[in-house]
C-alpha cells in the first residue's frame, strides 16, 4: 500500500482551459478518495494521470514519497478496475485472477500462483466459484474477481473508473456497498472517479469535487453537506438539490420572493453591505410549522407560502413552491445556473416535510425553516460567507 500526493498537477490538452489546472491532493496510505464532478470536469484524465495512461504537463505525482511522472503505468504498480470489470468470459475465476500473474512471465511458480489466488479468493468470497465462467457470475462477484486481479498483483493502490455506471440503480447499490466493505477490509489506498454524487458521499472517507478541472473543495462526505465552500458544490451535493434564494438585507430580515426569513446577528453581519446575497436552504431545513413544537419554533423562523403541489414518498413528501422572478433574480438565476453548470434554474423551492404532514398544494400553508442551518453565498464570487 502506498500514499499518493497529487502536487499543483496540470494537463494541457490544447490551447481551450485545461483538462486539469493546479490540482493538489494528499492521499494517505489506507484513504479512500472519491473524485466527483459533472461530465468534463477531468476527473477521469486525473485518475490517468494517476495510473500512467496520460502525460502530465506540469505539477508532481509521488507514490509514496517518490516522484513517478516518468514512470511507465507497469512500473507504478497501481491497479486499474474498469468499468466493464475487462474480465475474459473463456477463462475460468481462477484464471482470470490469475492473469496478471501469469502475464508476468517466470516471476511466480506454479505453487505460488496457486497460493495468492487461493489467498485472494477466500478474502472475496469466492472460494465456491473459482472453476466457473464470468458468464455465470452475478454482476456483484464479476466486481469481486476483478478486485482479485488487483490483489493478487499486491498493488499499491487500486483506481476505479465509474466501475458501476452501466448498472441498474438496484444493483449499483448493492455493489457500492460491497467495494465499500472490501476496501475497508483490505485497508488498500483507493482512488474512485464517478460523477454520481451518492456514490460519492457513500464510499468516500474523503470526496473531491472537480469543476471544469479545478478542484473546488476536498473534505469529509459530512463536511462537503454541511459546510460546502461556494454555490457549486453546494448545488452538486445533495439530493434534491440546496434551494437558493436572493435576498436583500432589511434589519435582522432577508427578503426573499417567498417571505421574509428573520435571522441571527451573526447572518445579520454576513449580510450586511451587500445588495443582494444568496440564501441557500437544504429541502429537510423546513418542516411542517404545526408539527414544530413551540421551544423550537424560537430558534427559526415561521412564514406563509402556497405549496403548488405536494409529492408522498412514502417516508417523507417533497412540496414546491414557486415564485415569480422580477427580471434581476431571473438574471441572479440564469448566472447561477452557469455557475452551477446546470441548463437551467427554475424559480421554486423544494422542501421536504413530514410524511405524516397534512400540508397540501393549492392553499397557504405555515413552515418553520430552521434559519440556523441556512447558508449566505456572494452572487459574485459564489463564496459560501457563513
Ligand atoms: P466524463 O465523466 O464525461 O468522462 P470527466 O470529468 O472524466 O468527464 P475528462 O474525460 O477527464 O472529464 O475530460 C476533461 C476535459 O478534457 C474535457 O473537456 C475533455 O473534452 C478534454 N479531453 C479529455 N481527453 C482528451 C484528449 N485526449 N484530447 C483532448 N481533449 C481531451
Amino acid at each position: 500500500m502506498a500514499s499518493i500526493t497529487l502536487n499543483n498537477l496540470v494537463k494541457q490538452y490544447g490551447d481551450g482551459f485545461p483538462a486539469v489546472n493546479d490540482v493538489s491532493i494528499d492521499i494517505a496510505d489506507g484513504e479512500f478518495i472519491i473524485l466527483v464532478g459533472p461530465s468534463g470536469c477531468g476527473k477521469s484524465t486525473l485518475l490517468r494521470m494517476i495510473v500512467g495512461l496520460e502525460d502530465i504537463t506540469s505539477g508532481d505525482l509521488l507514490i509514496d514519497g517518490k516522484r513517478v511522472n516518468e514512470k511507465a503505468p507497469r512500473d507504478r504498480n497501481l491497479a486499474m478496475v474498469f468499468q466493464n470489470y475487462a474480465l475474459y468470459p473463456h477463462l475460468t475465476v481462477f484464471e482470470n485472477i490469475a492473469f496478471p500473474l501469469r502475464l508476468a512471465k517466470g516471476r511466480h511458480s506454479e505453487a505460488e500462483v496457486q497460493r495468492l489466488v487461493t489467498e485472494a479468493a477466500k478474502t472475496l468470497e469466492l472460494t465456491d466459484h473459482l472453476q466457473r465462467k464470468p458468464g455465470n457470475l452475478s454482476g456483484g462477484q464479476r466486481q469481486r474477481v476483478a478486485m482479485g486481479r488487483a490483489i493478487v498483483r499486491q498493488a499499491d493502490a487500486f483506481l476505479f473508473d465509474e466501475p458501476l455506471s452501466n448498472l441498474d440503480a438496484k444493483l449499483r447499490g448493492q455493489m457500492r456497498s460491497e467495494i465499500s466493505q472490501m476496501q475497508r477490509r483490505l485497508g488498500v489506498t483507493s482512488v474512485y472517479v464517478t460523477h454520481d454524487q451518492t456514490e460519492a458521499m457513500t464510499l468516500g472517507d474523503r470526496v473531491a469535487v472537480l469543476k471544469k478541472g479545478e478542484l473546488q473543495q476536498i473534505a469529509s462526505p459530512r463536511e462537503l453537506y454541511e459546510q460546502p465552500v461556494n454555490l457549486f458544490v453546494a448545488g452538486f451535493i445533495g439530493s434534491p438539490s440546496m434551494n437558493f434564494l436572493p435576498a436583500t438585507l432589511e434589519g435582522n430580515k432577508l427578503k426573499t420572493p417567498v417571505g421574509d426569513i428573520e435571522v441571527s446577528e451573526e447572518k445579520v453581519r454576513v449580510a450586511e453591505g451587500k445588495r443582494v446575497v444568496l440564501v441557500g436552504i437544504r429541502p429537510e431545513y423546513f418542516e411542517d410549522a404545526s408539527m414544530v413544537d413551540e421551544s423550537k419554533r424560537q430558534q427559526g423562523s415561521t412564514f406563509t407560502a402556497e405549496l403548488t403541489h405536494t409529492e408522498w414518498l412514502g417516508n417523507e413528501q417533497y412540496g414546491y413552491i414557486k415564485f415569480d422572478p422580477d427580471p434581476e433574480v431571473r438574471d441572479l438565476l440564469d448566472n447561477l445556473a452557469r455557475e452551477m453548470d446546470a441548463d437551467e434554474l427554475r424559480p421554486q423551492i423544494v422542501v421536504t416535510l413530514d410524511a405524516a404532514s397534512r400540508i397540501r398544494g393549492g392553499r397557504p400553508a405555515e413552515l418553520w425553516l430552521d434559519t440556523r442551518k441556512i447558508h449566505l453565498f456572494d452572487p459574485g464570487t459564489g463564496e459560501n460567507l457563513t
